[in-house]
């Protein structure tokens, strides 16, 4: 066993400003189908909608409600409706989320290829052939992504990677 623990490098020639970092992104969000039905609603509306509000006047009932899942499957349904007995207005509504993007201020990569040498069956390989694993016991998981693509060892090598605040 040995306790030497790597420091992997910052590829200095690699370091460069992420053109994308802090750009406001538009995002299509969840759109919403609303339907306000004008006195009776079918009697299996909630199959496909979810009552968001109803108000009572004096001479009708405003039902307003919002499709529960596939858009589609809602439009087929009201347009099985009988005209005659029900009637409603559809809106939809599509939603677009803005959010400024807020990925790293630089882009970089690490020195690579890096040799390093497993604790256990002393094996050498580049640190990118480490492998992921997960477990699970009565409820509990761990991982690491540290294991020997040799010996399957867990944590086999002890890796520091150089963060960018040092270098710039
Ligand atoms: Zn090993």
């Amino acid at each position: 066993m040995t306790d030497s623990k790597y420091l992997i490098r910052i590829d200095r020639s690699t370091i460069r400003r992420n053109p994308d970092y802090s750009k406001p992104i538009n995002i299509q969000g969840r759109s919403e189908l609303i339907v306000t039905f004008y006195g009776d609603i079918p009697e299996d509306l909630e199959s496909k909608f979810i009552i968001i509000s109803s108000e009572h006047s004096w001479d009708t009932t405003v039902i307003t409600a919002i499709a529960s899942g596939d858009i589609n499957d809602a439009i087929d349904y009201l347009n099985k409706l009988d005209p005659y007995k029900f009637a409603f207005d559809l809106t939809k509504k599509n939603n677009i989320i803005t959010f400024d993007y807020c990925g790293s201020e630089f882009l970089y990569l690490y020195e690579h290829p890096f040799f390093v040498t497993c604790k256990r069956c002393k094996s050498s390989f580049d640190y990118k052939r480490l492998k992921s694993d997960i477990t699970e016991l009565c409820g509990y998981y761990a991982s690491s992504d540290m294991v020997c693509p040799v010996c399957s060892m867990w944590n086999c090598v002890d890796i520091e990677f150089e963060k960018l605040d040092s270098v710039l």
